[in-house]
């Protein structure tokens, strides 16, 4: 009855070992100016950081990023590796959304006096690329 004339027919083709090899870690030619003595191509970027701790020892943190975009993150002050909630596109919006996260993953219902205000802070990131 269904005559189904497709078939998954995938025959991967073969990759040639030694065909990524064009890559060139040392194209640097785009850089600017002030590292012409470093063999290591970064960017500098001054961005701005707010964070503030909670009675429950967990941290809210807001950073912006080279993008213009701001990574919103909750958790334990003695969290590691640390990755984003969220991404906002403004830091009010990253505030916010940091809030609800605090209160979604700790159960942090209310801030007491105990948890501290934003505090801003600005910090001169390297980004290799
Ligand atoms: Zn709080």
């Amino acid at each position: 009855m269904s005559a189904r004339q497709r078939r998954a027919r995938s025959a991967p083709a073969e990759r040639v070992p030694g065909e990524l090899e064009h890559l060139d870690p040392l194209e640097t030619d785009e850089l600017e100016a002030d590292s012409e003595s470093s063999s290591f191509p970064l960017r500098s970027f001054s961005l701005l950081v707010w964070s503030a701790r909670h009675d429950n020892d967990w941290v809210t943190i807001v950073c912006e990023q080279p993008d213009g975009t701001f990574a919103v993150i909750a958790a334990p002050v003695t969290a590691r590796n640390v990755t984003p909630d969220d991404i906002a596109t403004t830091a009010g919006i990253g505030k916010v959304t940091a809030e609800q996260t605090l209160r979604e993953k700790s159960g942090h219902a209310h801030c007491s006096p105990a948890c501290e205000a934003w505090q801003e802070r600005r910090e001169l990131v390297m980004v290799a690329r």
